[in-house]
């Protein structure tokens, strides 16, 4: 199996080389040159197999450069007892909200409390196997904007791994007291950290332009490069096709659907990546029916799926799903590149006009394509808040803010189409990670200057809901990263510490 980029089919590379390099020289994402099939009699098998199983065989098709032991190494790895808590690092839990059963897949369940674990617990693993395949004795050099979770989950998987140091940037008013705390104190050698001031979409700009400044520049960075574990790494979306397969054999198993059975998936969505797996999954095979997409009030994708026009000349909003605040969805340009049957023209041409207006349309043939096959809606603020509230009364079962975004859009969904397809619902974070609005929602009072622990133990009266060890943890860890910077500044912020690195 090799990929190609998104905006030419002619250069192709090997996975180890599209993990390593992250994304193409021609700036487009890596993509397979083809998508491989999982017949019905397949997924049957992946019925009884564990978590592991599933795994090693769905990454056996698509890294085909590994050998099966290299696999099951970068697998076992991740998805272990003492990282996720459990054999099956993506439960389903069953709840009841407005008289429909949801079926939530909860994400959240790796040592950082987001779903970013699933993709980022086994990235480092696949990325050393890759860089000694690729690009033996090179060192990778991480580069991460972050909304917030892929931050943490990046510097948690990377943190002191053989031959990569990390640098995460963050919106310094974009994510949560929480998120901000998990990142500041970071442990580990060859991380850094350091806060913009912008939004996540200035901080993603600056990175994909330290990018193109470092590969442009012949300043000599002895054996490094720079790498990504942004969700545009390929890296990061084949370990979350994944769960999907996952959590449908489990649907099968726990006697909800028989196998062959068609599903709805319902995904918080930010930059794309999640509810992009699913797409993959349903690519290669799996029965579902309708991918119900679902924003907060940044709704640029709810506005594409129902008019065909992205635009993301619009009002930013700063909310309480803060790793949803985006309004370029880079993943978006594998999609277009699947609905248009792999056009490298038509790609390059979206994203051109994308660059230079900040908008671009879909010809009707394709906008009904994706029309037939998803739903797009939004929750605003006040949505939101009602239904972690409504949730919790109904059910007992204490729901994060993003996860709330795509329980409210599903009700929604419903509720316009009648449609009781049995459904998978994505919960992204553990409630905790985002303990003032959640409390706030559940209270409706406010918590102003409120120290972020004791909204933590202020939850946990409220709710009695378990509390992650890992955040109880930060509590007492020493605040190593403290430095704000401008977006502009971001590149020779990078090239500052490569060169303090090859000093040491
Ligand atoms: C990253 C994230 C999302 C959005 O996922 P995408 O793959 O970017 O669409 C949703 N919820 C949480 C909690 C996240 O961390």
């Amino acid at each position: 199996m090799l990929y190609n980029s998104t905006l030419n089919k002619e250069f192709k590379v090997t996975a180890a080389e599209a993990i390593v390099s992250g994304i193409a020289e021609d700036g487009g994402l890596y993509v397979p040159e083809y998508i491989t099939k999982i017949s019905l009699q397949e997924l049957k098998e992946l019925v009884d197999f564990d978590y592991l199983s599933r795994a090693r065989c769905i990454f056996s098709d698509y890294l085909s450069d590994f050998t099966m032991e290299e696999i099951n190494e970068c697998v076992v790895n991740a998805y272990n007892e003492k990282k996720f808590g459990s054999t099956n690092p993506a439960p389903i839990k069953s709840v009841v909200y407005n008289e429909k059963e949801i079926n939530v897949l909860e994400l959240w369940h790796g040592p950082t409390s987001a779903f970013k674990d699933m993709a980022l617990q086994i990235l480092p693993h696949l990325l050393t196997k890759s860089l000694k395949k690729s690009r033996d004795g090179k060192e990778a050099v991480i580069l991460v904007a972050t909304s917030g979770d892929t931050g943490k989950a990046a510097l948690e998987g990377f943190k002191d791994v053989e031959n990569t140091s990390i640098i995460v940037f963050y919106p310094e008013d974009g994510v949560s007291p929480m998120q901000k705390r998990q990142m500041a104190t970071q442990e580990g050698k060859n991380v850094e950290v350091c806060a913009i001031n912008g939004n996540f979409d200035d901080a993603q700009t600056g990175v994909k332009k330290a990018f193109a400044s470092f590969n442009a520049s012949k300043a000599d960075f002895g054996n490094k490069f720079l790498s990504s574990a942004n969700s545009i790494n390929w890296g990061r979306l084949l370990p979350q096709i994944v769960y999907y397969f996952s959590a449908y054999c489990d649907m099968v198993k726990l006697g909800k659907i028989s196998c062959g059975d068609l599903v709805n998936v319902v995904v918080p969505t930010g930059n794309f990546g999640n509810i992009l797996a699913a797409f993959y999954a349903y690519k290669m095979g799996l029965p579902i029916k309708k991918f119900i997409c679902a924003s907060n009030s940044n709704n640029v994708l709810t506005d594409f799926i129902n008019t065909g026009k992205y635009n993301k000349n619009r009002k930013f909003y700063t909310t309480i799903s803060p790793s949803m605040d985006i309004l370029i969805s880079s993943n978006i340009e594998r999609f277009l590149y699947l609905i248009s049957e792999n056009d490298t023209d038509f790609v390059s041409d979206c994203m051109t006009k994308l660059k230079t207006s900040g908008t671009y349309s879909l010809p009707s043939e394709l906008h009904n394509i994706v029309k037939e096959l998803f739903y797009g809606g939004y929750s605003d603020e006040k949505e939101t808040k009602s239904t972690i509230k409504n949730m919790f009364l109904q059910s007992g079962y204490l729901i994060d803010t993003h996860t709330a975004v795509a329980v409210d859009v599903y009700d929604k969904y419903v509720t316009e189409t009648g449609d009781n397809t049995p459904v998978i619902l994505a919960s992204t974070a553990n409630p905790y990670k985002f303990s003032k609005s959640v409390l706030e929602s559940l209270t409706e009072k406010s918590n102003d200057n409120v120290d972020e622990f004791e909204l933590v133990d202020m939850l946990y009266k409220t709710t009695k809901a378990e509390v992650p060890q890992n955040l109880l943890n930060l509590k007492d860890k020493e605040i190593r990263f403290k430095e704000i910077i401008e977006p502009k500044e971001m590149y020779s912020f990078v090239t500052k510490k490569i060169r303090h690195q090859n000093k040491e």
